[in-house]
């Protein structure tokens, strides 16, 4: 009897055991599962965080270093990896070893000294001349241990050719204005010291001080036109053009020019209507005609012809049989102040402006201008319009 109740009551006492050693194990199990779910969720969490961060970092317009206190990289953004032209991993590098930019490297151990640099000017001459604007500070914990390094990099060089464009541009005018107005002083004050007292060396002189007003009236007139039109202030009146009555008209207009120099004027431009302000059209026509007769032949011919380009344009072009463009200035005629031969320029009036001004309205247009030439044998330029 004892023997068989002891025998239930181990068999029970087992039973529990495994009940309780089963029930210990699901629920250690279940832990274990809670367990990698959470670090999984908060590794899942981590990562968005870094993947939000990176997006966050990589839409910014300015390039982002992140240095830890080794002067490690720790993150560099896409605008960053842009600026330098970088596609390699960066993280673990030195700046030395990422980039080979000295000065950075300088710069990064003086803002460890002094806390923060600001608007720091860096140029980096292999990338063409990129000039950045670097803005530094250190990172430092709580304790104000020093963490890490930030840098953000502004790109400057737009802004750097702009400035050189506008002191190329003062230093051109006023070379351009200087030529004519030092003539018209000097022999102002030769015809003031006597010469007025000799009615024929006295016209002489006049007529050159006239000639050099007009040149400057007529630089004055281009300089006006032209920072008008870069500035934006030039609102278009689109309206539909006849094309080929316009290039009649501009024809008339410097038929005496071509006269003189013995030049036909063709006109081969078949009927076309483009959607244009017809007074700036008139303007280019008149600049391009006016280069051909210019540039053109002594007893040569300027041709204006055209049609239609398929795409809803309309190209026309300015064809003359001169001397003709050199090849490696075709890309730079279309410059302020830029001429393949400068004295022959001035000899006929020419201010160095007239392309850049067809350049500008030609764009305005929403058009393109381009130029053809085989030297010696004479020069074609093109521009499209839009089609009515
Ligand atoms: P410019 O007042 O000197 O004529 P433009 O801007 O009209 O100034 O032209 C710039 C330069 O392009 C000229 O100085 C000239 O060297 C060259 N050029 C323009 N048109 C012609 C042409 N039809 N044939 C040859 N050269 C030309």
């Amino acid at each position: 009897m004892w023997f068989a109740l002891t025998l239930i009551l181990s068999a029970a006492l087992v039973h529990l055991h495994f009940w309780w050693r089963g029930k210990l194990r699901a629920q250690s199990r279940q832990q274990a599962a809670d367990l990698a779910a959470g670090q999984r969720q908060q590794q899942q969490q981590r990562l968005d965080a870094q993947a939000q961060q990176q997006v966050l970092f990589n839409s910014m317009l300015e390039g982002l270093l992140l240095l830890d206190k080794n002067r490690r990289i720790n993150l560099a953004n896409r605008a960053f990896n842009n600026l330098f032209g970088l596609k390699l991993e960066l993280r673990g590098k030195t700046i030395l070893e990422a980039l080979r930019v000295h000065e950075l490297e300088a710069l990064v151990q003086r803002v460890e000294a002094e806390g923060q640099v600001l608007e720091h000017e860096l140029k980096l001459p292999e990338f063409s001349e990129r000039w950045l604007q670097v803005n530094a500070a250190v990172i430092t914990n709580a304790a104000g241990e020093r963490e890490g390094t930030i840098l953000v990099f502004h790109d400057l060089t737009r802004l750097k050719q702009l400035e050189r464009q506008r002191e190329e541009f003062v230093a051109n005018v006023s070379h351009e204005l200087r030529t004519p107005l030092s003539l018209i002083k000097g022999y102002v004050e030769t015809l003031l010291d006597g010469a007025r007292d000799n009615p024929e060396v006295a016209e002489r002189f006049l007529k050159i001080i006239e000639r050099n007003a007009n040149r400057l009236d007529l630089l004055i007139q281009d300089l006006l036109a032209i920072s008008a039109l870069e500035s934006g202030k030039v609102t278009l009146v689109l309206q539909p053009t006849d094309l080929r009555p316009l290039v009649e008209k501009v024809f008339n207009d410097l038929h005496s020019r071509a006269e003189n120099k013995g030049v036909k004027l063709l006109n081969e431009l078949p009927a076309l209507t483009a959607k244009a302000d017809v007074n700036r059209v008139d303007q280019v026509l008149a600049n391009l005609v006016d280069n051909a007769i210019k540039y053109g032949r002594v007893q040569g011919c300027v041709s204006v012809g055209g049609g239609e380009t398929g795409d809803g344009k309309l190209e026309i072009f300015v064809r003359d049989d001169g001397l003709g463009i050199p090849t490696a200035a075709l890309d730079r005629i279309f410059e302020r102040f830029y001429r393949v031969d400068k004295a022959r320029s001035r000899d006929q009036g020419g201010t160095g402006l007239g392309l850049s001004i067809v350049k500008h309205i030609v764009q305005s247009h929403g058009g393109e201008v381009r130029a053809t030439s085989e030297p010696g044998k004479g020069a074609t330029f093109f521009f499209t319009l839009p089609k009515a």
